[in-house]
Formats: C-alpha cells, sequence, structure tokens
C-alpha cells in the first residue's frame, strides 16, 4: 500500500495547479486528501516561489529566501505551513522553517558534534558505551533551519553515503558489539522511510538478542502528525517493541489535534513518547512560552526529556542563546510546574564530548554537618543530610550565618506564606 518509494520522494513533487491556493487559511483541498501523509509529502514546499500561497513575501523577501535556499534549501509540508500566521513575521513556527538571510555568511563547524569522527561505519555513531545512533535516511518532511546535520544538506547529491546502503554494515557492526542495548535510529527522519522498509530495519535488529531497546528520533508528530495515523505503521511499531519516540516539539503552537492524535496512536501502540526540544533565539528562549510548552506536552502525555542547548553548527548560529537564558527557563519551570514538565538542560559538547547537563545551583553552602538549599522561591534553608532535620554547627562564617538561629529564610511577600497566614485565621 506503500504509495511514495524513496525514489518518488526525491523528485521535484507533482504540484497540484491551484488545489493547494489559501490552504493556509481555509484547506479548499478535499479534507481526505490533507489528512494524508501521502498528499503532504507529495504537496510539500521546495521552492520560494511555492511560498506565495502561504505567506506574504515582497519581492526583495523573495529574492533573499531565494538566494538562502541555493545554500539550504526549503522543505515543508503544507500543514507544518498552515500552523504559521502569514501576517506575523516573527511567528515562531517560520522561525523554524522559513529560511533567513542570517543562515549564509556563518563561520562555524559543519559536524560541531564531532558524529563522523565517533563513526565506526558509515552512518553510525558509537560515542556512549552502551547504545548507538544510527542515520537510515537522509529524509525530512519539513526542513528545520535549526538543523544540526545541516552539513547533510549540501551532500544531497552523494546522499547515498548517508541512506539504506550503509544498513549491512552498521547491522553488522551491532551485531558484533554485545554491550550495544540502545539502537537509536535517526536521520533524517525515520519515520518517513516506507513501511515495508522500516519494519525489515526493525526486524534485522530485534534478531539481534543483545539489542533490548529501539528508539527512534522523529519529528513526523509535530511535521506530519497524519503518518501516524496509518494503521499499518502502527502495528509495525507495536510488533517490534519496546520502542521509544523522541520528538521535538518547541513552541506551544505545534502542539495541534492533528499532534496529539499522532502521539494518542503511538501510545496505544505501546511506544512511550519523549521530547527534545531546542532552545532558539526568537522561537521559546522565553519562561512563559517554555511553561505552556512544558505543560503542554504533558497534557497530551508527552514527557519533555531534554532541552538542548543550540550546537553551534554552521548555518544555524543565529538561533543560539546565553547558557545564562537556558539556566533562567530551567529556574523558571523547576518547582513551578509539574515536575514532569521539567526536561533536563543539556548542552552537547564539542569534540564528541556529549551530552553534558547544566543546572541552576541549589546547593549554597555546605559544611560537614550541614548545609544551606534553596528553594524555588528563593527561600534558603539548613539542611542537615544525615541528622534529624534540624540544623547543626556549620562553618564559623558563611551563608548559613544570614539564616541566623532559625531554620529558613524567606522573602517578604512570599505567597506560600501569606496562604498560611489564611490558614491561621480559620
Ligand atoms: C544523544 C545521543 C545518544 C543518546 O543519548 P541519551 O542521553 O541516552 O539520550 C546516543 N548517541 C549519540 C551519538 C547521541 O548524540
Amino acid at each position: 500500500m506503500e504509495k511514495v518509494s524513496e525514489e518518488e520522494r526525491d523528485k521535484p513533487p507533482s504540484r497540484g495547479g491551484a488545489a493547494v491556493l489559501e490552504v493556509a487559511s481555509e484547506p479548499q483541498t478535499e479534507r481526505a486528501e490533507w489528512d494524508s501523509w501521502q498528499w503532504q509529502l507529495a504537496h510539500a514546499v521546495r521552492k520560494t516561489e511555492d511560498l506565495r500561497q502561504y505567506l506574504n513575501l515582497s519581492p526583495e523577501e523573495e529574492a533573499i529566501l531565494r538566494s538562502v535556499e541555493s545554500v539550504y534549501p526549503i522543505m515543508a509540508t503544507p500543514y507544518y505551513l498552515s500552523l504559521i500566521d502569514p501576517y506575523d513575521p516573527n511567528d515562531p513556527v517560520r522561525k523554524q522553517v522559513i529560511p533567513s538571510p542570517e543562515e549564509l555568511g556563518q563561520h562555524a563547524c559543519e559536524d560541531p558534534l564531532d558524529e563522523e569522527k565517533d563513526s565506526p561505519v558509515p552512518g553510525l555513531t558509537h560515542r556512549y558505551p552502551d547504545r548507538v545512533l544510527v542515520v537510515v535516511t537522509n529524509f525530512c518532511p519539513v526542513w528545520c533551519r535549526h538543523c544540526t546535520r545541516k552539513r547533510l544538506w549540501k551532500h544531497h547529491a552523494c546522499k547515498r553515503a548517508y541512506t539504506l546502503r550503509n544498513l549491512p554494515a552498521m547491522l553488522d557492526y551491532i551485531r558484533a558489539h554485545p554491550e550495544i542495548r540502545d539502537v537509536i535510529l535517526s536521520g533524517g527522519d525515520p519515520l518517513t522511510l516506507p513501511t515495508p522498509t522500516l519494519e525489515r530495519i526493525l526486524a534485522q535488529l530485534r534478531a539481534i538478542p543483545h539489542v533490548e531497546i529501539i528508539r527512534i528520533g522523529s519529528r513526523v508528530p509535530v511535521t506530519l502528525p497524519q503518518r501516524l495515523w496509518d494503521e499499518q505503521l502502527l502495528s509495525v511499531l507495536d510488533r517490534y517493541g519496546p520502542i521509544w519516540v523522541n520528538t521535538h516539539f518547541n513552541h506551544p503552537k505545534e502542539i495541534t489535534p492533528e499532534a496529539a492524535r499522532a502521539v494518542d496512536n503511538l501510545l496505544r501502540a505501546g511506544v512511550p513518547v519523549n521530547n527534545q526540544s531546542v532552545l532558539l533565539a526568537g522561537v521559546n528562549d522565553d519562561v512563559r512560552v517554555m511553561r505552556e510548552l512544558m505543560t503542554g506536552l504533558i497534557r497530551i502525555k508527552v514527557r519533555p526529556y531534554y532541552l538542548y542547548h543550540c550546537d553551534p553548527a554552521q548555518g544555524v548560529m543565529h538561533f543560539r542563546t546565553s547558557l545564562t537564558k537556558g539556566l533562567e527557563i530551567m529556574e523558571g519551570l523547576r518547582g513551578h510546574v509539574s515536575g514532569l514538565a521539567v526536561p533536563t538542560y543539556v548542552v552537547d559538547a564539542p569534540g564528541g564530548a556529549g551530552k553534558i547537563p547544566v543546572m541552576p545551583n541549589y546547593m549554597v553552602s555546605w559544611a560537614e554537618d550541614g548545609v544551606v538549599l534553596r528553594n524555588y522561591e528563593g527561600i534558603l534553608v539548613k539542611y542537615n543530610p544525615k541528622g534529624n532535620g534540624m540544623t547543626g554547627k556549620t562553618k564559623p562564617t558563611s551563608v548559613s550565618e544570614l539564616l541566623g538561629t532559625g531554620g529558613a529564610l524567606v522573602p517578604e511577600g512570599n505567597p506560600r506564606m501569606e496562604r498560611r497566614k489564611g490558614r491561621q485565621a480559620h
């Protein structure tokens, strides 16, 4: 039943003529077509001029976009483009998918994470002791402007180096390394592979006794949720479990009924869904936006897993923020919203050093028999980790002196303390 083969997908899409006009505001297309992932892929926008149906672009803007497109092309599904407010130049979805002149003229690494140096066979990265990452396709339904593998876009002509051709060698490597218990399918977007191809890969991995879990890194729930309404695909994912999907929501606008349905289908197939966001300037570098994103995700039963600091990849530098911004966001989440909604903030360090967690500091002072901690409200608390919870002696001069003989120092007007006063009045 697969309608789009790998070769077909790499051909320019056959346009549906006037069928997609005004699709952004009000789909003129038949609902059934719009809801079909094959239709969405066949009508994906790959050229600046095709954006006219979705955005109001001046001729000057079009010229700029065309110059960027010649280096880093456009790719976007009608569904994902329809989330953009065409009148908002700073729309957070627009920033993730529409080229920006800032992408050009940057001086940075092509492969900041040294994925290729940690690659014993092409397409496979073995960095951590018990898990490997394998690139099984280069194809994505949406090409994110902040893509950390943007270097591969330029090698589109020689994409074979990164696709299924490498699969036999990658599988041999995994078979020969019994310490590998976790295989991450990455890309590109592995869920864009034809279902039988994906099934073949999963079956071969499952046949390796030491492979305990398979993860799939896919943005399909965000960019092409219709793919996960496909019963055939869902039954394959069900059959070859335990499979975990790590997806990539970056903004609350992306949490749509369509995305929720995609996630629900995965969960029904026994696939837990976790999220890896990237901290992006102008998209989500804001405490309120992040709270809305993370709490929105747990509402659709997606667990926030990582918040990545944006990698220093060429063509992506304009999305980078300070580490302070990330820490401010983490402080704004922990304690303020459900603990389930708090991801781990990580920097993927250069030279293949891998993901390193960074956290606000909650330990303010320490001594053998007592430490000073601070909570999310800014309250300083003495804590004796081995004792009875009361404080012992602390260092002669330290932050704990601020607390005097009391156990805590509370900022004025603390809402929780105000609530306690209300309680006493009863
Ligand atoms: C991120 C990553 C992993 C997985 O890391 P976890 O912390 O287990 O999620 C594995 N291999 C590579 C090369 C990675 O970049």
